[in-house]
């Protein structure tokens, strides 16, 4: 579904990705970890078009999407929770869900939104409340809510169980692995290795913008640099 081939990206003059090669295949769970400023996040926004290509290639069910704008990845289905939830604080849940479906047809919202709500039901409790007035795992559940609007195929993760504790962490994930099992195509960066390797069907280790090594979740659990660097021993 999505596939990266020695894609290169930087900031300025500063490279932060180094010829990165994934696959993403149809319906599965695929994982990405990394410690902090290996290039996790940037990763996703390249793929989601917020970081330009420098070189490499992009593709996206097998379309260049490299040079695509946002919005048209959005439109192909590809939705992006961002690191630190970013909800729009002053809206309403309602309408930070609206946001998420801003480019479906009006009158399928409300089924959106109900869908939505059988999921998180906490969000259907909520729905006139301003965003930044919930708690940090409300708003998680809330900006998975608004990418789902879309009724995404490939949905991209930044980070989900960062400053979340670890009832609502395992909730999120909870949540993914039952996306998943439903037929969206996951794509999560995470520092939570343990967790993320838990979930996942495969996985790739990023260092400083480098993938250095990739592999059945299982087996990068049991691996020993694996285990050494990211597992705690
Ligand atoms: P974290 O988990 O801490 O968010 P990360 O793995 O997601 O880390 P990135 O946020 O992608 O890492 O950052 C990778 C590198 O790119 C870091 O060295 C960071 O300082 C740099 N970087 C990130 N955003 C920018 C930017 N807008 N301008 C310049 N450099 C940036």
């Amino acid at each position: 579904m999505l596939e990266l081939r020695n894609l290169k990206a930087h900031y300025g003059h500063s490279q932060v990705l180094y010829d990165i090669s994934i696959d993403v295949k149809d319906r599965e769970f695929v994982t990405i970890i990394g410690a902090n400023g290996a290039g996790k996040s940037t990763l996703m926004k390249v793929i989601m078009g917020l970081v330009p290509v420098s070189s490499g290639s992009l593709t996206f069910k097998g379309k260049d999407i490299s040079r695509a704008e946002p919005w048209d990845r959005a439109g192909m289905k590809i939705a992006y929770v961002p690191e630190g939830r970013r909800v729009f604080g002053e809206l309403t849940v309602a309408e930070n869900l609206r946001i998420g479906g801003w480019a479906e047809p009006p009158s399928d919202l409300p089924r959106r939104v109900e869908k939505v709500v059988s999921i998180f039901p906490r969000l259907g409790e909520r729905m006139n409340q301003s965003a930044r007035t919930m708690s940090g795992g409300e708003q998680q559940m809330l900006a998975i809510g608004r990418a789902l609007m879309l009724e995404p195929e490939l949905l991209l993760v930044d980070e989900i169980s960062m400053g979340l504790m670890p009832i609502l962490v395992n909730r999120c994930f909870e949540v993914l692995k039952q996306l998943n099992k439903m037929g969206t195509t996951i794509l999560l960066v995470e520092q939570n290795a343990r967790k993320a390797l838990g979930a996942a069907d495969r996985g790739y280790v990023l260092e400083t913008g480098h993938i250095v090594l990739e592999g059945a979740a299982a087996e990068l659990q049991s691996d020993d640099a694996v285990k050494r660097a990211y597992l705690g021993g």
